[in-house]
C-alpha cells in the first residue's frame, strides 16, 4: 500500500518504519527541514531502542523516504496518517492547530479518493472537524478514520509490532477494511483489531491513559498515607497487585507521571467532559495529586538539607520521564531540578539517553556527566 506519515517525532516514525517494514510504501513528512535532512541520511532524530535500524532497512530497500512537502506523501497515497503533535493550551483542553493545518494542506494536495487516519490523541468529534476541513479544500472523496496509537516510548517498536490490540474507530465500512488489512500483520498472535464508531475510537485512547494515570495517583495517594503511618507502600503495593482483579501493572508510587501524554491527556478530557457537561471531579483530582508529587519532592529535600540548598551539591540520576526514551517533555525531574537550582544546589545530572535535551533547558545551569557515579 502507499503510504504517507504527517509528522515525523515519536509517533510518526515509528508508523513509517514500522508500516515500510511490513512491506508498504511509505513518505514520511515533518515541517522541520533539519529533522527531515537527518532522517534522509538515516540518523534517527529521537532514542528508541532499534528504531534507527528498522529504518535504515527499509530506506536501502527503498521503502521509506523523508520530505518536507506533505503533497509528496499524499500524491497517489491510499492512506494518510496524520501524527502531528497536540499540545496542551492554557486551559488544559487540546491544541488542534497543528492537526487543523496539516488537514488542510493534505485537502490541497489530493490527486485522488483517500482515507485520512487520524493517529495523533484528538478530542472526541475531531475526526468531524477534519473531514469538515477537507471538505472545503478537495473534491476528491475521502473517508477520515480514528486509529489512536498506544505504543509506550522506550518499546515502542514492539508495541506498535505486537500490539495488546488495534483501534480502529471507522464509520465507513470499505476504509475500516482497508485499516484491518494494514494492520494484520502486527496482529498474527492473534490480537484484536476493534473496530468501533470513530468517536468510540477517539475516546478510548483518551479513557486508556487517563486509566493508566488514575493508577499512579491513586498508588502514590496511598504511599502518601503510609508515609504518614509508618508503612512500608512496597508492601502494601504487592499485597494489593496480587489480588488477580488488581494486578501490578502501574502501581509502582514515585514523583508522578510525566511524558508528552499522560498529563496533557488527562486535562484534555475532563476539558472534553466538562465541556460536555459532565463532572470530572476524579480527573481533576489524578491531574492535583500527580501535581502534588513533584512538589512533595522538592519539600523532601528541603525538609531534609534545609531551604537554602546553597553549598549543597545534588546527584540527579534519570532526567528524561522513564528510561529508555530520551524524551523530557513534563518529566518530573525536570520541575524538581529547576527548583534545586533556585534555591541556590549546585546540581549535577546523569541520564543515559536525555542529557542533550536537558540540556536545551538548563544550559550550564547543571553540570552533566557521562557516567551514573560521575555524577
Ligand atoms: P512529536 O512532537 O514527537 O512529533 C510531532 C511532529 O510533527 C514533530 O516532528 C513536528 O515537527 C511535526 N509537525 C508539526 N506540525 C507539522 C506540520 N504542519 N506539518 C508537518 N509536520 C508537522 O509528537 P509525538 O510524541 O509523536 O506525538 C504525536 C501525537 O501522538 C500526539 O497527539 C500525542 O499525544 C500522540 N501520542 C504520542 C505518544 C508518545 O508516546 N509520544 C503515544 C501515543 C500517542
Amino acid at each position: 500500500m502507499r503510504i504517507g506519515v504527517i509528522g515525523s517525532g515519536y509517533v510518526g516514525l515509528v508508523t513509517a518504519a514500522c508500516f515500510a517494514d511490513s512491506g508498504n510504501d511509505v513518505t514520511a513528512v515533518d515541517k522541520d527541514a533539519a529533522k527531515v535532512v537527518e532522517l534522509s541520511s538515516g540518523r534517527c532524530t529521537i532514542y528508541e531502542p532499534g528504531l534507527e535500524e528498522l529504518m535504515r532497512m527499509s530506506m536501502a530497500a527503498e521503502r521509506l523516504r523523508f520530505s518536507t512537502r506533505i503533497a509528496d506523501a499524499v500524491a497517489d497515497a491510499e492512506v494518510v496518517f496524520l501524527a502531528v503533535g497536540t499540545p496542551p493550551r492554557a486551559d488544559g483542553s487540546a491544541d488542534l492547530s497543528a492537526v487543523e493545518a496539516v488537514a488542510e494542506a493534505v485537502g490541497k494536495a489530493m490527486t485522488g479518493p483517500l482515507v485520512v487516519v487520524n493517529k495523533s490523541t484528538v478530542p472526541v468529534g475531531t475526526g468531524a472537524r477534519v473531514a469538515e476541513i477537507l471538505r472545503a479544500n478537495t473534491n476528491h472523496p475521502f473517508q477520515v478514520v480514528s486509529n489512536p496509537e498506544f505504543l509506550k516510548e522506550g518499546s515502542a517498536l514492539d508495541d506498535f509490532l505486537r500490539p495488546d490490540r488495534v483501534v480502529i474507530g471507522a464509520d465507513d465500512a470499505d476504509a475500516a477494511d482497508l485499516l484491518v488489512e494494514l494492520y494484520k500483520p502486527f496482529v498474527r498472535n492473534n490480537r484484536p483489531i476493534l473496530v468501533m464508531s470513530r468517536i468510540a475510537a477517539e475516546m478510548s485512547k483518551y479513557a486508556s491513559n487517563a486509566y493508566l494515570s488514575t493508577r499512579i495517583s491513586f498508588i502514590n495517594e496511598i504511599a502518601e498515607i503510609c508515609e504518614r503511618l509508618g508503612i512500608d507502600v512496597n508492601e502494601v503495593r504487592r499485597g494489593m497487585g496480587a489480588d488477580a482483579r488488581i494486578g501490578h501493572h502501574f502501581l509502582y508510587p514515585g514523583v508522578g507521571y510525566g511524558g508528552s501524554c499522560f498529563p496533557k491527556d488527562v486535562q484534555a478530557l475532563a476539558s472534553t467532559g466538562r465541556s460536555a457537561g459532565a463532572s470530572c471531579e476524579l480527573l481533576e483530582s489524578v491531574h492535583n495529586r500527580n501535581e502534588r508529587q513533584r512538589t512533595r519532592m522538592i519539600e523532601r529535600i528541603r525538609e531534609r538539607l534545609g531551604a537554602d540548598l546553597s553549598g549543597k551539591h545534588i546527584a540527579v540520576w534519570g532526567i528524561a520521564f522513564k528510561p529508555k526514551t530520551d524524551d523530557v517533555r513534563e518529566a518530573p525531574a525536570i520541575n524538581v531540578i529547576g527548583a534545586m537550582i533556585e534555591s541556590g544546589a549546585a546540581v549535577s545530572t546523569y541520564d543515559p539517553e536525555a542529557l542533550e535535551n536537558a540540556r536545551q533547558i538548563f544550559g550550564e545551569r547543571v553540570t552533566y556527566c557521562q557516567r551514573a557515579y560521575e555524577a
